[in-house]
């Protein structure tokens, strides 16, 4: 099988391809902006990759996906601070360019495996979140947090509406706050744009106060990214056709927690290390409004939990790490990854 990864040195690509180059005999051929996180995957035979962006290297796209069995678009700002500063920056790129994306899977006929987003259910009030049943709910104009998951939700749609129509193949998967190494860069938390497990992190390692929005109260279910590969994988190759246009989450329900509970048990497990257990100071945990931390155009998430009997019976799939374990490899391999860096 061929497979085409669009944005294959991000979180998620960088992680599927190490898999499938491990585990399989199927190639790869990827493209992205930068390739720090490739590692020595870069010299596999079977791995091809371009340094390009997708708005510029349309050719090498459009031959690629007339070469490929399988297409996955991961192309994406998907940070929510981010989302509040440049909104447009990520309708373009969210959106616009990977529209093109997907045209070019219906000219080919293609299989399209597209990561939708656990971002898609908003500030849905269901207790856990159900693929073809739950609401999608989004706040006012205003609030701009809320054009990621809209660039999400209309290419979902749009995808699903090509598919049941025989133009193309599709599965859409939605992660649910996947965690693991290598997810954001000491550079993206120095910034304060990065997601809130590497940001606490980082905020620990820089001695920074770590600040919880709005009381942290707020909560989610941390996922291993080994076990979403693990379940992205069986997507891939789609045993019996099962997941021909499915909708499918996931994550992990069991590893609920408040983002007040997260602070407290990165902090712990912080100062349990080795390197760090005789540190002079720890950081403080502080609180901030969402307004002074994101500004006016931010709204929150409550509670997000999936429902996953549908991963569970099409994928014969469970995630396996609990939330300390996930927790530890995230933060020990963050400080591994950045022990040069402060
Ligand atoms: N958050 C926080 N402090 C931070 C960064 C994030 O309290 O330094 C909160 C944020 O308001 C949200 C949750 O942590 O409720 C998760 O944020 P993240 O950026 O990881 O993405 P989300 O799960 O909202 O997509």
């Amino acid at each position: 099988m061929k497979i085409l990864i669009l944005g294959v040195n991000g979180f998620i690509g960088h992680h599927l391809t190490k898999r499938v180059l491990a585990e399989t005999d199927w190639v790869v051929f990827g493209m992205d902006i930068a390739d720090d996180r490739l590692g020595d995957i870069v010299n596999n035979a079977r791995f091809h990759f371009l340094e390009g962006d997708i708005s510029i290297n349309k050719e090498w796209i459009e031959y690629h996906v007339k070469k490929c069995d399988v297409i996955l678009p991961l192309v994406a700002i998907a940070t929510p601070k981010l989302y509040v500063e440049d909104p447009i920056g990520v309708y373009n790129l969210d959106f616009e360019m990977n529209i093109d994306i997907i045209k070019q899977c219906v000219k080919y006929h293609k299989r399209v495996v597209f990561p939708s987003s656990s971002e898609v259910y908003g500030m849905c009030t269901d207790q856990v979140f159900k693929e073809d049943e739950s609401f999608l709910v989004v706040g006012p104009i205003q609030k701009e947090r809320w054009i990621y998951s809209c660039c999400k939700q209309l290419l979902d749609r749009v995808i699903y509406a090509y598919g049941t129509r025989g133009h193309i193949q599709f599965t859409l998967f939605r992660p649910f706050n996947w965690i693991g190494p290598r997810l954001d860069s000491l550079f993206a938390a120095k910034e304060g744009s990065s997601r809130v497990v590497t940001q606490f992190i980082a905020d620990l390692l820089m001695k920074h106060p770590i600040v919880l929005v709005d009381g942290g109260h707020q909560k989610r279910c941390f996922t291993f990214v080994d076990d979403g590969i693990d379940a992205l994988m069986k997507i891939l190759e789609n045993k019996d056709d099962v997941c021909r246009n499915e909708i499918i989450n996931i994550g992990n329900p069991r590893n609920q927690c408040s983002v007040r509970e997260l602070a407290d048990i990165l902090k712990k497990i912080f100062m349990e290390h080795p390197k760090h257990r005789h540190d002079q100071e720890y950081s403080e945990i502080i609180e901030s409004s969402s307004e002074s931390y994101y500004g006016k155009g931010y709204q929150d998430i409550y509670s997000r939990k999936p429902n996953i009997e549908k991963a569970r019976t099409l994928l014969n799939w469970e995630p396996q790490r609990g939330l300390d374990d996930a927790l530890k490899m995230t933060l020990h391999s963050f400080l591994e990854e950045n022990r040069i860096a402060l």
